[in-house]
């Protein structure tokens, strides 16, 4: 899309890839780039994201969702290989706003980790009672729900 579009104007990520602003590139292909976080939670945390705008996971086709997966992978590894002190790597996504997501276009972090680095995820209270396996399946069944409302056609192939 331009970069007049309403709906990418304002996008940083759109604007990267379209060359109208600055990134340290790891990694360009015609679906599909990789760029160093600007404001890094730890020494190498990079980002995997689509040319193309959309601001959820479920908003892109099956070849940029294995694209981005693939990259995303080999980059995971290269971290692992680097001189950089890596002994685990965070693959995250924040898939929308109330996950915390800052960009509304979708982007996969990849962040170097080691034992005792100070990030991690925050739980609520109540977090590690097990519910019991009736309680997962009525929760198991409302997603099921979920699944049979999905009007359009798995074109993801798996
Ligand atoms: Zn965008």
């Amino acid at each position: 899309m331009p970069p007049s579009d309403p709906q990418t104007a304002d996008c940083i990520f759109c604007a990267i890839v379209h060359s109208d602003a600055p990134a340290t590139f790891l990694h360009q292909d015609e679906l599909v780039v990789a760029i160093m976080d600007i404001r890094p939670v730890q020494p190498g945390h990079l980002l995997v994201v689509p040319r193309a705008h959309a601001k959820l996971i479920p908003e892109l086709d099956g070849a940029i969702l294995a694209r981005l997966w693939s990259v995303a992978t080999d980059l995971n590894q290269a971290l692992r290989a680097s001189p950089l002190p890596v002994e685990a790597v965070s693959v995250y996504v924040a898939d929308g706003d109330a996950a915390g997501q800052e960009v509304a276009h979708v982007h996969i972090h990849l962040i170097p980790r080691r034992a005792h680095d100070g990030f991690g995820f925050r739980f609520p209270p109540g977090y590690g009672t097990q519910p019991g396996r009736a309680a997962l399946e009525a929760i198991a069944d409302q997603i099921r729900r979920g699944s049979s409302q999905l009007s359009a056609p798995d074109t993801r192939g798996d």
